[in-house]
């Protein structure tokens, strides 16, 4: 099968402070040089905390954040979207077959606004429909899915809970009938009980629509039960994907083992000691050198803080960007940053 998402090196730069300070280039390197597929059907998880630049994917995989280098590609119906060349028409056409879901259902959505109007809007701006029975149609068979029905329909967003206003967004979101969602954070302002109804609606849509998810959180929790695949990320790269349970069973990058150390284990008989990581995520302006991670790393060598780890495949479906793994620490360290 083909994937439905690539990613090739995609870099997001933005220049700040009108691009200088002092004479020299200011520039956020939001993303820098990410790589990876999403699968048709398949639930990929992001990772990573706040600043790590896993939204800034999202948004620039939907064209809503400008793409400074790289390729991003989105396959559907038999044609291959280049997302990091659309203009114009490519563009509705990406929006027709790509979407997004946000952390904030209220503020996405407009009070002043029926939901039947709310969930029809798109099907308007793009013209996908030839009149209004027609929409009306759609409409209703999507509202059906996301379990809303002809009454919340009639009414406006105030009137529903922050739940019930997650379904509006979902049920607006799939009214184009896309093929790939962007969820960010999209459970993580809920209660845990709304988020779980919430998640089973978003799987139950996933399974029924064939729907690919690139699902985007800082929750490890409810990613492990959420997703198929998980990648990490860690100031504007990313540093680990494998398969959800070889992650969580088997996390081989340091980042990711101080990560899954602070949340109970999927088996309860397995024993994890807490890692605790020391200071702040660095700043994207100026990124360490060498390994990003070498300035919290707790098992940092000295050949981190000037080489670049590569990416190593540790088995098919699971890879890592750390020296330690790919073991080749020793015959890379120049002489005189080796240990005496
Ligand atoms: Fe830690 Fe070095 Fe691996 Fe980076 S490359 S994660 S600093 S051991």
């Amino acid at each position: 099968t083909s994937p439905i998402v690539s990613v090739r090196d995609l870099q997001v730069h933005y220049p700040i402070g009108g691009g200088f300070m002092k004479g020299k280039p200011q520039t956020v390197r939001a993303v820098d040089g990410v790589s990876f597929e999403i699968y048709p059907g398949q639930i990929f998880g992001l990772v990573g905390e706040s600043g790590s630049g896993k939204t800034t994917v999202g948004r620039a995989i939907l064209k809503a954040a400008p793409i400074t280098h790289g390729e991003v590609t989105l396959r559907v119906a038999d044609t291959a979207l280049h997302v990091d060349q659309l203009r114009g028409d490519g563009l509705k056409a990406l929006r027709r077959h790509a979407q997004m879901i946000f952390q904030d259902p209220y503020a996405s959505l407009s009070p002043r606004m029926t939901v039947r109007d709310i969930i029809a809007e798109p099907l308007e701006a793009m013209k996908l429909t030839r009149n209004r029975e027609e929409t009306d149609r759609r409409v209703r068979e999507v509202a059906e899915k996301c379990r809303l029905n002809l009454e919340h329909l009639r009414r406006f967003p105030h009137a529903f809970s922050g739940g019930q206003r997650q379904r509006i967004a979902i049920a607006r979101a799939l009214v184009s009938n896309p093929s790939f969602l962007v969820a960010d954070e999209a459970v993580a302002a809920l209660d845990v009980s709304i988020q779980a109804n919430i998640l089973n609606l978003l799987k139950s849509l996933q399974q029924d629509m064939n729907l690919a998810f690139m699902f985007i959180s800082h929750d490890l929790s409810v990613v492990a039960h959420f997703c198929d695949v998980v990648a990490v990320m860690y100031l504007g790269e990313i540093v680990e994907i494998a398969p959800t349970h070889k992650l969580f069973s088997q996390p081989a990058h340091p980042y990711t083992q101080a990560l899954l150390s602070a949340i109970p284990p999927l088996d309860p008989d397995a024993k994890r000691d807490r890692v605790q990581l020391s200071g702040e995520i660095p700043s994207p302006i100026t990124p360490p050198t060498g390994c990003r991670f070498h300035t919290r790393c707790p098992v940092a060598q000295p050949a981190c803080q000037t080489i670049k780890p590569e990416w190593t495949q540790i088995s098919g479906d699971h890879g890592v960007a750390c020296h330690l793994v790919a073991d080749h620490v020793d015959s890379t360290v120049p002489e005189h940053l080796q240990e005496q």
